[in-house]
């Protein structure tokens, strides 16, 4: 423990962000950091509890408390308040091939169990960890680190996300060599093509990281989607082992009337079509410009629209959530170490109210039809406002309140109501066996398929969730699948 009155003498400090108004008028970060010796002082508040909630990674009442992938951070919270930076970061790296995407995109379920915040504001732990990763690229610490020997073993790995990123590293490592195949023409998964460049930025961060697995061994194949350009047999047979981390990317649609008209577009579509856009230096296919904006889910998939549309330069913009407002503070049945389910502004809304004057969430809502502008395009949004009621079968169901219907005004409309699973033709190809929400059925710790060889991890093991998930399991599937090929492993 650092300084064992830290956590009275300091009170809880984060960089502020970015000006709202001024970031809309670039793609570029918007978190600033603290200077090294206010951050140390961060790090002092740490009380190197004897059972360290933070690290734990525990699933209570369905969510993360605790961080999933155990970083250690006690200890380098520790590290940090003596100065001792690098040794900081190689404590860091023993239980995260890449910090500098959780330091930046992890809502840090690790805060919401921090014992500290029983009674007082968390330590922030997240941008602690986001200074020690920059700093180590910064200073040069980071460097490729191929392995010392080879296995000569082969391993596909399909899908570039953080689960596929992960395993692949973690499998490189242990001496084997990988390929990793993306449809996609970047690698990257949601890091590259969903999450937008304002929160994780493309070429500074993720390449930089990519362009160091390369160094290390790992073999990339863009453009080749699993299934189309090679099949899984091939894959099969030239492979020892193959590790599926293919995500969960069938989003969930809205079959109400109007859904044909133009300008309705998964979020999805637009928010890969746009990072596409700004890498390939031309014009975003899907423009929010000079529109009204209405984005259907009240979720992270919808902020990051919020964001993007705010820089295109949207007219309005609301944001519908079918769900109530979070309380401000935990309710009594969301106790600690729970994740908090609390009100927050996130960066798109901050934006959005910086702009037009308010927060664009509007809760309890729901849309009943798309409106047409008579030409085929949509015009408009026709909301309701809904409460929750109980029916015969003991399940919520969202109930129309009389007289809250209202239209406003849309030229385009994106859903981003969640993900159904991943996308099934490469899984029936394979016959893989399934679970009941059609995800790939593989135990977790274990990642075995019902396929000799074949492995699953990330979303498409587990349905949508979080990148700090996927790493938890590409970690894991790697593991295991060095067990098969091995006998043993030394991998984490
Ligand atoms: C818009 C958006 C924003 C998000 N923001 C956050 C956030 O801020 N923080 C957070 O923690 N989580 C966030 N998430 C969730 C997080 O990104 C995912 O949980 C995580 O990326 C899952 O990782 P994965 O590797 O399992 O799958 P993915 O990241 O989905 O990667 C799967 C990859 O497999 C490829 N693929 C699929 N099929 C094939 C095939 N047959 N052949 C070759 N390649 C294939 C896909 O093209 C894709 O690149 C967000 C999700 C979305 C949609
Ligand atoms: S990865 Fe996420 S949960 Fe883990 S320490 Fe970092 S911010 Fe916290």
């Amino acid at each position: 423990m650092g300084k064992p009155t830290g956590f009275i003498e300091f009170v809880r400090e984060v960089p502020l962000d970015r000006n709202a108004l001024r970031r809309i008028r670039d793609w570029n970060e918007f978190h600033e950091h603290l200077e090294d010796d206010r951050l140390r002082q961060q790090a002092a508040r740490c009380m190197d509890c004897g059972i360290p909630f933070c690290h734990n990674g525990s699933l209570i009442s369905g969510m993360a408390s605790g961080c999933p992938i155990n970083n250690l951070i006690p200890e380098w919270n520790d590290l940090v308040y003596r100065d001792r930076w690098r040794e900081a970061l190689d404590r860091l790296h023993r239980t995260n091939n890449f910090p500098e995407f959780t330091g930046r995109v992890c809502p840090a379920p690790c805060e919401g169990s921090c014992v500290l915040g029983i009674n007082a504001p968390p330590v922030t732990i997240k941008e602690i960890e986001r200074t020690i990763v920059d700093k180590g690229w910064d200073e040069g610490w980071i460097k490729p680190e191929p392995p010392k020997k080879r296995t000569g073993k082969k391993v596909a790995v399909v899908g570039s996300g953080p689960a596929g990123l992960s395993a692949a590293a973690q499998l490189n490592r242990a001496g084997h060599w990988v390929t990793v195949f993306e449809r996609a023409d970047r690698p990257g998964g949601l890091l590259m093509y969903g999450i937008p460049n304002m929160k994780l930025d493309k070429e500074k961060v993720v390449r930089r990281r990519l362009r160091q697995m390369e160094r290390e061994g790992v073999a990339f194949r863009t453009n080749c989607e699993v299934g189309r350009d090679v099949t899984s047999a091939q894959l099969m047979e030239e492979f020892d082992a193959i590790v599926l981390c293919t995500g969960a990317t069938k989003p969930r649609d809205l079959p109400i009337e109007g859904r044909a008209l133009h300008g309705i577009h998964f979020a999805m579509e637009f928010l890969h079509a746009n990072t596409k856009a700004l890498l390939d230096k031309s014009a975003p296919p899907i423009s929010a410009q000079d529109k009204d904006v209405v984005i259907i889910g009240g979720g992270d998939t919808g902020t990051d629209c919020v964001g993007t549309s705010m820089r295109h330069g949207c007219r309005s913009l609301v944001q519908v959530e079918i769900l109530p407002r979070p309380p401000e503070t935990r309710a009594v049945d969301n106790p600690w170490p729970e994740w908090p389910k609390v009100y927050k502004m996130d960066y798109g809304q901050e934006e959005a109210a910086a702009k037009f004057g308010a927060d664009p969430r509007v809760y309890l809502t729901t849309a009943k039809k798309f409106i047409g502008d008579g030409s085929g395009h949509v015009s408009g949004v026709h909301l309701v406002q809904i409460r929750w009621e109980k029916n015969d079968k003991g399940a919520f169901v969202p109930v129309e309140l009389p007289g809250t219907d209202r239209v406003v005004p849309a030229q385009l409309v994106l859903l981003a109501m969640g993900f159904l699973g991943p996308d099934q033709p490469l899984l029936e190809s394979l016959s893989l066996e399934r679970d009941p929400r059609s995800n790939i059925k593989a135990e977790h710790g274990r990642y075995t398929t019902n396929i000799p060889k074949v492995f699953a991890a990330g979303d498409c093991r587990r349905g949508q969730s979080l990148v700090v998930w996927a790493f938890n399991e590409g970690r894991g599937a790697a593991r295991e699948c060095d067990r098969f090929l091995m006998g043993s492993t030394q991998l984490p």
